[in-house]
């Protein structure tokens, strides 16, 4: 144990334009999580009695019937049914296995998305000019019914397609709004406990994309994770962009410091060597889930440790899953993790 050198910690997210999707702490090398945490104001969600009936919007637009949606598999532009193609998002970005408040969380962003990229880009995405939004991750990720039935086991379909159906036409027209007007609702995956600023992972303050708490993610698959790497291989990796940083097998643990640490517990800035690099570019060049790590060094070896998956901006997945799981409805999911939105009907 005593040769264990745990030395460095870092982490956060890569700019995934739209998720799929992050939270959680380690007790890093620099301390336990509670003086990590210290000053970061507690939000759990908040359980409402009875939520207010949806309200009819008149300040944003109605939705069309049909919609045009760029498939990146076919290259072709597809004419399709808004709501139809809501179930094909849905089944795409979420488990049908996860529990129906959450997959009607999930509808309601996917919905919303759709609607605000229409409007953002009427006359066409700039990489996909014909249409606002595509199939795949750059935007949302959808895939049709065929496909579904051929991607799952046998019996998926009769299993769940009625629960993705039944999350879609549940929640039809909903969207979420700031101030009137439709939000982009960034998801991940697993944010490892707390949710991110927005201006943390990508270029502006939004003011309803706020770090919040995120507790109910022991569930997630990628909460923690770990690869190993030789330090050789380490530190190469590191020279491949910062060549005249001197480091060395043996004297890694001084020469990486943690720099900054997102509201969200995530590594904003480390220090190699007096040079600053950003999380999210160590995320980058190491493949990490996430960028909350911590690396351990045994000799030639070192382990990687990350915790939670995705950019960790707006709602965590399998974080919603699990307020559903306590019993949160979709509405109080959604309004966990979207600072001061409100649910309206555009339908
Ligand atoms: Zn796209």
């Amino acid at each position: 144990m005593k040769n264990h050198i745990i030395f460095a910690l870092i982490i956060f997210s890569i700019l995934f334009i739209v998720p799929s999707a992050s939270l959680s702490y380690f007790e890093k090398a620099f301390g336990p999580r509670g003086e990590v945490n210290a000053e970061v104001q507690t939000n759990e969600p908040v359980k409402k009695e009875n939520e207010d009936a949806i309200i009819k919007s008149s300040n944003v637009d109605v939705e069309p019937d049909l919609i045009k949606v760029y498939n990146t598999d076919t290259n072709e532009v597809m004419v399709i049914d808004f709501e139809e193609y809501l179930k094909g998002v849905v089944a795409s970005e979420m488990p049908a296995e996860f529990n129906l408040e959450a997959l009607k969380a999930q509808a309601v962003t996917a919905r919303t998305y759709l609607l605000y990229r229409i409007k953002k880009y009427p006359d066409g995405q700039p990489e996909h000019l014909d249409a606002p939004i595509c199939t795949g991750i750059h935007c949302q990720a959808w895939t049709s019914k065929d496909d579904l039935i051929a991607n799952h086991d046998e019996g998926w379909y009769e299993q769940y397609w009625g629960k993705i159906e039944e999350s879609v036409n549940s929640t039809k027209g909903q969207i979420l709004t700031y101030e009137g007007k439709v939000i982009e609702p960034l998801f991940h995956s697993t944010s490892g406990g707390r949710t991110e600023n927005s201006e943390d992972v990508f270029v502006s303050a939004v003011p309803y994309l706020r770090s919040v708490e995120s507790p109910y993610e022991g569930e997630a698959p990628k909460l923690h994770d770990s690869s190993k790497i030789n330090v050789y291989d380490f530190i190469s990796k590191i020279k491949s962009v910062y060549g005249n940083l001197d480091i060395t097998p043996s004297n890694l643990k001084d020469k990486i410091v943690l720099g900054e640490l997102s509201e969200g517990g995530k590594i904003k800035t480390l220090i190699i060597d007096n040079q600053e690099i950003s999380g999210r570019e160590i995320r980058s060049l190491f493949n990490l889930n996430s960028t909350n790590f911590s690396f351990i060094q045994t000799g030639n070896e070192i382990e990687i440790i990350t915790t939670g998956y995705g950019h960790g901006v707006g709602m965590s997945q399998w974080g919603a899953d699990g307020m559903a799981d306590e019993g949160y409805n979709y509405k109080e999911i959604l309004k966990h993790y979207y600072t001061d939105v409100e649910i309206v009907s555009v339908k």
